[in-house]
């Protein structure tokens, strides 16, 4: 299945190794992805209710913070420049991606694999299963990706450092579709020794004292 409807109480959904899995969250709703047994990265993507035009942008994200990834408290943005999620908790080493585009065939094809799951086909399949048809990949929050910029501009893709359990959490700043693949590239190193499972827990919206973000 891998559908989660509008929740009301702490659900929590495995989302297994390669795979992506999608929840419909309501503005407030605290969402964790975890990476349960380390070392993988996590694609998110998030497409407000309302509208599955209006999507996070990783680069109107930047625009508003001035940085790479967000701060703890600070605010993910859609292409129509409003808030959707704000990162809300932390508990990995803080090693985030916001600049590479997500795994799609042709990225396998021209790395040798021409049958490979992918994060664009688990996002579209995902979003499929919620009833949201679109064919837009946007530029996806990697978390747990390691993807560091040095003095001189250059990118390198290195091994996710992130530990057994760590997590992140995103409070849900309007009613949104929020999907999440575990990424199944193991033809480099992103992924460690290879693709392992992530899980995503809500905590639907209750009412959230100041002291908790
Ligand atoms: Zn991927």
């Amino acid at each position: 299945m891998g559908v989660m409807e509008l929740t009301n109480a702490m659900s929590r959904l495995a989302v297994p190794a390669g795979a992506g899995r999608a929840v419909r969250v309501r503005r407030g709703a605290h969402v964790r992805v975890i990476d349960v047994e380390g070392g993988q990265v996590g694609d998110v993507f998030a497409f407000s209710a309302a509208d599955s035009g209006e999507y996070l942008s990783a680069s109107h994200t930047r625009t508003s913070t001035g940085r790479l990834f967000p701060r703890v408290g600070e605010q993910f943005m859609t292409n129509r420049r409003r808030p959707i999620l704000t990162l809300v908790g932390d508990t990995s080493p803080g090693v985030h991606d916001m600049l590479i585009a997500a795994c799609d065939p042709a990225r396998y094809r021209a790395l040798g694999a021409e049958q490979h799951a992918s994060c664009a086909e688990n996002l579209r399949n995902a979003l499929a299963q919620m009833g949201v048809s679109t064919d837009i990949v946007p530029q996806p929050v990697n978390v747990f990706m390691n993807i560091p910029v040095d003095a001189s501009g250059d990118l390198s893709w290195l091994a996710s450092v992130s530990r057994p359990g760590d997590a992140v959490t995103f409070e849900a700043a309007m009613d949104c579709t929020i999907v999440v693949s575990a990424c199944p590239m193991d033809l480099n190193a992103i992924n460690g020794v290879r693709p392992t499972e992530l899980a995503i827990a809500i905590t639907a919206a209750n009412p959230i004292s100041p002291e908790e973000v």
